[in-house]
């Protein structure tokens, strides 16, 4: 019988979340702990750090897992890492459930950046009203760019303000639509979004919304991972876990 750990915080790890319910037996739902109230799931769930790669490989034997599944982020690159690590260490199989990324479309100003420093780095010169597309952790890194307006979204109400002398906060959690998000960057005047190239549809409005006004995007792209067992959509873990043995993966 499969005993199955989801490392989540997506929306992917929800939807999976849903499919594992329906399907019954063992499954549990990791969170990091970063979101004050995270969404209700339909399967227990665990909240917080392991401890590094030895603290997971410790879990997975003590808890029996048998199929660990790394719904994170693309950008939680060291969860990834760590989860590759502590499968192989504990002899549990693994797959990733992530997002296609997002590829530029006719109408599109792209500029690709390879991380958080390279985008604050590329926002250098006069002041201009800058969409931050990013969460609570990498905005104060643009207090060395203090020139510009920043509007941020956030999930949650921040516990200290973000480090930035000028900036707006909007606290909404998503998913966001192409109307909203184009009256939002109307209303604040933006002239430049920076954000991640997540994938997925849940923040893909604000792309349409640069494309439509003009507005040039930075897009930091994504952290090197492994080499891992990866698939795009919850039924295909499913098919994994019912299958992946007679497969060999
Ligand atoms: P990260 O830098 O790769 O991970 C840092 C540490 O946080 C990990 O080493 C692990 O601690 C802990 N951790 C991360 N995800 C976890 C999970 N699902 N369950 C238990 N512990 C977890 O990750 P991050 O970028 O901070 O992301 C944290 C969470 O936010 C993830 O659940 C991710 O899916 C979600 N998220 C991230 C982003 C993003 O842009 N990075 C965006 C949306 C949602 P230990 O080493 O102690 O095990």
């Amino acid at each position: 019988m499969s005993n199955i750990l989801v490392l989540g915080g997506t929306t992917e790890a929800s939807a999976l979340a849903v499919l594992l319910a329906a399907r019954g037996g063992d499954a549990v739902l990791s969170y990091a702990g970063r979101v004050a109230s995270p969404r209700a799931q339909p399967i227990p769930v665990r909240v917080g750090g392991f401890g590094g790669v030895e603290g997971l490989a410790l879990y997975l034997g003590d808890h029996g897992v048998t199929h660990l599944v790394d719904a994170t982020h693309p950008f939680a690159a060291r969860m990834s890492a760590n989860a590759v690590l502590a499968a192989d260490r504990a002899g549990v199989r693994h797959i990733a459930l992530t997002r296609p990324p997002w590829s530029p479309v006719a109408g599109d100003r792209w500029t690709h950046v390879a991380d958080i420093e390279a985008a604050v780095t590329a926002l250098a010169g006069p002041s201009r009203r800058v969409m931050l597309a990013l969460g609570r952790m990498q905005v104060d890194a643009f207090a060395a760019q203090p020139q510009h307006d920043y509007l941020l979204r956030f999930v949650d109400v921040p516990d200290h303000p973000p480090g930035l002398p000028r900036h707006h906060l909007v606290v909404d959690r998503g998913p966001f639509d192409l109307d909203g998000d184009l009256r939002l960057l109307e209303a604040h005047g933006i002239e430049v979004v920076v954000c991640k190239n997540a994938g997925g549809t849940g923040a893909q409005a604000k792309l349409g919304a640069a494309r439509a006004l003009g507005v040039p995007v930075i897009m930091i792209d994504r952290p090197a991972l492994p080499a891992r067992l990866e698939v795009h959509a919850a039924e295909d873990v499913l098919h994994w876990l019912d299958h992946g043995a007679d497969l060999g993966v």
